[in-house]
């Protein structure tokens, strides 16, 4: 299958680069799948599952919450604000966030911003459980 070249960096630096077949990943809009010979275009990223296919087939997953990914004359610059390979997720971490986040949406005095804060807290342990299948 024909690959593109794709970086991934987050305000830590780079986390890879190299040819790859696809990258899936979620936008703002939804789910959103870039091949080679995509057409030029930028989004903002969502928060959720996302993974490469290499060169050699084997799929790399990975958690990724916000930022933002172009295709351009064809290479791909992901530029994350978290991307977390799977390998990399702590499972009791997220577990024990998603707890917290939920004890905290039961408190019926937060205020809309409160909500907001963790809302956002539980769906990003969300996303690292689904990513672990947990
Ligand atoms: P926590 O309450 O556990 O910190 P959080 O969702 O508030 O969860 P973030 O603010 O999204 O955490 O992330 C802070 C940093 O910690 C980021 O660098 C992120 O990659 C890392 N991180 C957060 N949770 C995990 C996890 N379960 N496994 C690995 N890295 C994590």
């Amino acid at each position: 299958m024909k690959t593109f070249s794709l970086t991934i960096g987050t305000p830590d630096g780079l986390l890879y680069k190299d040819n790859v077949e696809r990258v899936m990943c979620r936008s703002i809009t939804g789910d959103l799948a870039i091949l080679a010979d995509h057409c030029n275009f930028c989004t903002a990223l969502g928060m959720g599952e996302a993974y490469i296919r290499l060169e050699d087939g084997t799929q790399r997953n990975a958690a990724c919450i916000g930022g933002m990914i172009t295709m351009m004359n064809g290479e791909c610059h992901l530029l994350a604000t978290t991307w977390e390979w799977e390998e990399d997720i702590d499972v009791d971490r997220a577990k024990a966030a998603k707890e917290r986040a939920e004890e905290r949406l039961a408190d019926s005095t937060l205020d809309e911003k409160q909500i907001a804060a963790a809302q956002a807290k539980l769906n990003r342990a969300l996303v690292r459980l689904g990513v672990k299948n947990k």
